[in-house]
């Protein structure tokens, strides 16, 4: 099956085209530039940049494909969550090529497409776990269908990729803030400042990260009343300091949400990352020193497929396919989707 997939959710218009397994393209046209002067992505702007880019990008990866469009067995769109201007310009655009090419339309949810990435970068089996962990999202999911998600936990507040880029902010460091921070950090002393580690004294799989900014933001002001400003090796030690607390609070968590897997899923135990944040050395360091501790295979698809892309809709929307869960006409756009609960269907018909 040849399946064209489009993702507009965030900050990051993408068009891919999938083959059974193998990406025969995967366009990915960021808006970084655009929203650079404004600290942050402002909702207004994606969305009339998605709906001028996802013609180009479209074209492209159909071009890259070499496969015209009438070839397509099925579009498969992101739906939600996201951004809803963005989200709307691919739902309507998916519309316009299904209803045009008569092919099913599917509508697919974007933390899907991130949870099931380790199957097309991997093969891995159902059930595993899966940490999802990027600008915008923190969870703990135990995968065990295409449309079957059991939530064990995630952030009460912000995202860890959110406070990579609010740290590098409050630092002086360039967008986006995880790469920047990381590298800093590599000559940085990470025990010189005691961060906290957020919620390691409550049960459950939850995780809290906007203490470690209000943490960092005392620090750096302290320096800076102390000293006029700061030293490289501040902000290296800075850097340091809040990536390990980061890595201490999600590697601790992970384990709990392993031991509920594990204890539903004697068989064999898996488990994967996706999003941003899952590029982060120290992070996927201690994930891995974690898994081997357990006899847990562990998966990280690269990088490119770990950040936001179409490749991972298409893929979802194949397996959504094989199951005959196909959209219709009436397919909304949503900007809140959460994965695991009954009142909201994983299928956006909007019926
Ligand atoms: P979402 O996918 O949740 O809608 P998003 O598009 O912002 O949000 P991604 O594209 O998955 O998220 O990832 C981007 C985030 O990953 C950014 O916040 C960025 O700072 C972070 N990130 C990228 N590389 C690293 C790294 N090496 N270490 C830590 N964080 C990183
Ligand atoms: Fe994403």
């Amino acid at each position: 099956l040849t399946i064209l997939g489009l993702e507009s959710s965030c900050d990051d218009t993408a068009a891919a085209v999938l083959r059974g397994q193998e990406i025969l393209s995967s366009v990915v046209l960021g808006q970084n530039e655009l929203h650079a002067a404004f600290g942050g992505v402002v909702p207004e702007i994606a969305a009339r940049a998605h709906a001028e880019k996802l013609d180009l990008a479209i074209e492209q990866a159909l071009v890259q494909a070499g496969v015209p469009v009438t070839e397509l067995d099925a579009i498969a769109v992101t739906a939600g969550p996201g951004l809803i201007g963005g989200v709307l310009s691919g739902v309507m655009m998916a519309k316009g090529i299904a209803a045009a090419t008569g092919k099913p339309l599917i509508g697919v949810n974007h933390l899907a497409g991130h949870a099931l990435t380790p199957r097309l970068t991997d093969g891995l089996a159902f059930p595993y776990l899966m940490l999802l962990v990027s600008g915008g999202h923190c969870q703990f999911l135990i995968v065990r269908g295409p449309q079957d998600f059991k939530r064990l936990g995630g952030t009460i507040d912000d995202a860890p990729g959110e406070a990579f880029d609010k740290t590098a902010r409050l630092l002086g460091l360039p967008q986006p803030g995880g790469p920047s921070v990381e590298e800093a950090a590599t000559s940085g002393d990470e025990k010189r400042f005691r961060f906290p580690r957020p919620l390691l004294d409550r049960e459950g799989c939850d995780l809290s990260f906007s203490g470690l900014k209000t943490a960092l933001l005392r620090m750096r002001d302290k320096l800076i009343e102390e000293q006029g400003g700061l030293h490289r090796q501040d902000v290296a030690d800075l850097c340091a300091g809040f990536q390990a607390a980061v890595r201490d609070v999600l590697a601790e968590k992970t384990r709990r949400a392993l031991r509920v897997y594990l204890e539903e899923n004697p068989g064999e135990p898996a488990l994967a990352v996706a999003g941003g944040v899952a590029a982060n050395t120290a992070l996927r360091g201690a994930l891995e020193a974690l898994c081997e501790e357990h006899g847990v295979t562990f998966t990280a698809p690269p990088l490119r497929l770990c950040t936001d892309n179409a490749a991972m809709i298409a893929y979802a929307g194949g397996e959504l396919l094989a199951a005959g869960e196909v959209s219709d006409m009436t397919l909304a756009a949503r900007p809140r989707w959460p994965l695991d609960t009954a009142a909201a269907p994983l299928l956006g018909s909007g019926k």
